[in-house]
């Protein structure tokens, strides 16, 4: 592999890293959050139950699902950034998974492939037996 080229593929990855990692940041706050309304809303019910009063929670209730929307796109976006994967026929780099590789039309579909290095994997294969990387499992979609 020329020296660029693997320079540009060790940069791409260091930024996918960052964003998942930035992403699974953004999540853990919402998580936090989303905690601490339902502790707060718990109170509420509390002291509801112990002066004989309704609790009044929509303010909560909407909070915590507008959390809970948040939570689904940044979800939605690790798995796209997770979908990044390597033609085996062309190396090049894909993020949206189709049947066929737009480059050089290897069959990219029904395979078990490595979305790291592109290895051909056995249909069954959890992990790359090349580079010990997480297999895409094709078959299941
Ligand atoms: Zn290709
Ligand atoms: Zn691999």
């Amino acid at each position: 592999m020329p020296f660029l080229e693997t320079i540009e593929k060790g940069i791409s990855k260091a930024r996918d890293l960052g964003e998942l990692s930035r992403l699974n940041s953004e999540i853990a706050i919402r998580e936090t959050h989303r905690k601490e309304c339902f502790t707060v809303m718990g109170e509420k019910y509390y002291d509801s139950l112990k002066n004989g009063t309704v609790p009044d929670c929509r303010i909560l209730y909407r909070e915590i699902e507008n959390i809970e929307g948040e939570l689904e796109g940044l979800q939605r976006q690790i798995q796209r950034l997770q979908k990044v994967m390597i033609c085996p026929g062309c190396r090049a780099k894909l993020t949206i998974v189709s049947a066929f590789c737009p480059f050089c039309g290897a069959e990219l579909a029904k395979r078990n492939l490595c979305p790291n290095c592109g290895a051909v994997l056995d249909p069954e294969a959890n992990y790359c037996v090349n580079c010990g990387n997480r297999a895409i499992g094709r078959k299941e979609e």
